[in-house]
């Protein structure tokens, strides 16, 4: 692990509120006032978050009751969001979760991050999609007034499309995207349950984003669902998150498109979306050299970071340092920043290994 947190690393698929440190989520539940979710049932929901953690402790101690009280399906995960969404109304707690998860990516040695968030309008709060942005945008300026490190970590914002949100909405959270290109949004997301909604509802959006220049990453695969994983790969969405569940046809479909793939090892296990860390198919992709970069997804969610990230798939791979390495260079390449930028990355991450070495 400490060859893991020493590395300089680049995250590209967090999303902002599942990023939420349990500590701030616990905080915040307290000043909930009348809300439909009871502080006990929270507390619970949040000490489950912790033990998630113990997924990916090297404890040969660790008891099988233990890992099964520790996994949490998907549809459980969703339920959590809810909650999370519930404690994170306001401009204040936006701006300061913001802040927070870029604090904890910094001390983590994560020198590039593209941060994703779905905008999100709460008419009771006073707040618009702008306003939610503008929160998030402060929460970047208040991380980079205050922390002595904030040389080390450059960000860019993907805005999120929810799979629960309709075409005109969809539409709307492209158009502000692209409104916001020079302000730091790189891209566009798309997420959510993925046992909801249908691909074609929110894929005008997405043409939207590509034709004005935004770069678009879709999630895919999370769940069986072949027709909208080659109806994804066939559109060829800038990178791809997850795609646990492929048949030979389509992980051939992948293979060929030469399609950067985002994979969150924590997530897809505690989710079930994978039956163990042995069996994820970042080892399988990785020795095709096709392009992988690991993730957090959530690390308030399944209590990772991206350093425990690296950690675990060397244990489960058997990687060397120096593959690790590779692998965390390479991934300055499947950015979303201009050419330019991606090798001026690259040459900063390199000057930081030889440093350490
Ligand atoms: P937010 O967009 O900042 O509110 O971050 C939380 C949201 O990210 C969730 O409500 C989901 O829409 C999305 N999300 C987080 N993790 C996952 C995942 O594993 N699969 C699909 N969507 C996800």
């Amino acid at each position: 692990l400490a060859f893991c947190q020493a590395l300089p690393k680049i995250e590209l698929h967090a999303h902002l509120n599942g990023s939420i440190r349990p500590s701030t989520m616990e905080e915040l539940s307290q000043q909930l006032d009348g809300a439909p979710i009871s502080l006990p049932e929270l507390q619970r929901l949040i000490r489950q978050t912790t033990m998630i953690g113990f997924h990916f402790l090297p404890l040969p101690s660790a008891s099988p009751t233990l890992l099964l009280a520790a996994s949490r399906t998907l549809g459980e995960c969703f339920k959590l969001f809810d909650v999370i969404h519930r404690i994170t109304t306001t401009h204040e707690a936006i701006q300061r979760i913001t802040r927070e998860v870029l604090e904890d990516m910094a001390a983590d040695n994560v020198v590039y991050a593209e941060l994703r968030t779905t905008p999100k309008a709460r008419p009771e709060q006073g707040m618009t999609k702008e306003s939610y942005l503008d929160a998030v945008f402060r929460g970047i300026a208040d991380y980079y007034a205050s922390s002595r490190r904030a040389a080390d970590i450059q960000v860019r914002l993907l805005l999120s499309i929810d799979r629960r949100q309709s075409a005109e909405e969809a539409m709307d959270t492209a158009r502000l995207a692209v409104q916001l290109k020079d302000e730091g949004v790189a891209g566009l997301d798309l997420s959510g349950n993925p046992s909801v909604g249908q691909w074609g509802t929110w894929r005008p959006a997405l043409d939207y984003a590509r034709q004005h220049g935004l770069k678009v990453t879709v999630h895919a695969g999370e769940v069986w669902n072949p027709e909208e994983t080659a109806a994804i790969l066939a559109w060829r969405p800038d990178r791809i998150g997850h795609m646990c569940c492929l048949d030979e046809t389509l992980e051939k479909q992948l293979l060929d498109s030469y399609i950067p793939l985002e994979l969150c090892l924590s997530s897809n296990v505690c989710t079930e979306s994978v039956p163990s860390y042995a069996a994820h198919h970042f080892s399988a992709f990785h020795a095709t050299g096709h392009p992988v970069v690991l993730c957090t997804d959530d690390t308030g969610v399944f209590a990772t970071s991206l350093s425990r990230e690296y950690a675990l798939a060397a244990a489960a791979f058997g990687l060397s340092n120096e593959q690790l390495t590779q692998l965390a260079l390479a991934a300055a390449d499947y950015t979303f920043l201009e050419p330019g930028e991606q090798r001026a990355l690259r040459e900063r991450m390199e000057a930081a290994v030889e440093v350490e070495r």
